[in-house]
């Protein structure tokens, strides 16, 4: 077989693998299984990999580096391949004006600052960007997210600007924690937020390692790397 061919095959097993996992926790939840939209997290993986996963039927792929995920974008774009991008990384704000020229979704909103350069950005679009904030389960501000305290100073940035839309949450399980523990508090959380913003309906959680316990606990967004693609050699 050739070598694109071989990924294919194995791409395609790993996907009927993490599509497998994700009906049965769906089905061990009570929910329906569209509910929860896979995203394929495909840093460290070359375009030629995202191109076969859109062929497998992948729709939604993640990235947590600008000069790489502008790279496959701008590849599969070349190519005639409409993905929706989301963007997980930390993001520094001398990358907004590039990551906003190909992400659909911001999923890493940890800071008001951050939420403004990104308004500003994004002033006078037509159709708004949509962000997701990413919360700190644990309350340590250290780890990327929002703390709970600051979750609606930030929140109230993002609503206050025009091309941006609040669709929701998104958080990593704290290392050391139960996962299920962690995803019930990104439950309360995130179910918060919903009250206030009725649209900010999206919670992204849940990686190779503990999609179902998010499953269980109301993600709608799954993020998988490794289950999908293989272990990625250096560790970012
Ligand atoms: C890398 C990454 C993932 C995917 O993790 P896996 O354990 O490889 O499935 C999900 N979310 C974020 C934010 C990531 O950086």
């Amino acid at each position: 077989m050739e070598r694109d061919e071989r990924r294919r095959a194995e791409l395609a097993a790993n996907l009927v693998q993490v599509n497998d996992r994700i009906a049965r926790a769906c089905e061990a939840a009570g929910r329906p299984v569209e509910s929860v939209t896979l995203t394929a997290v495909t840093k460290t993986y070359p375009a030629s990999d995202v191109a076969l996963l859109a062929g497998l039927g992948i729709t939604d792929v993640g990235e947590n580096k600008d000069q790489e995920a502008a790279a496959k974008a701008a590849d599969l774009t070349a190519a005639g391949v409409r993905l929706r991008w989301h963007f997980v990384g930390q993001l520094q704000r001398n990358k907004v004006k590039s990551v906003v020229s190909y992400a659909d979704v911001i999923e890493s909103v940890n800071s008001e600052r951050l939420a403004e350069a990104l308004g500003r950005a994004t002033a006078g679009r037509a159709v708004p960007l949509d962000v997701l904030i990413q919360v700190s389960i644990d309350g340590d501000p250290a780890r990327g997210g929002v703390i709970e305290n600051d979750l609606w100073r930030v929140s109230d940035t993002v609503t206050s600007s025009d091309g941006l839309r609040l669709a929701g949450v998104m958080a990593v399980a704290p290392l050391g924690w139960d996962p299920d523990r962690a995803f019930e508090r990104l439950a309360l959380l995130a179910g918060g937020l919903a009250e206030r913003y009725p649209g900010a309906t999206t919670v992204s959680a849940g990686m190779s390692g503990d999609l179902e316990a998010a499953v269980r606990h109301g993600a709608t967004h799954v993020r998988i790397g490794t289950s999908l693609l293989g272990m990625r050699n250096s560790l970012r």
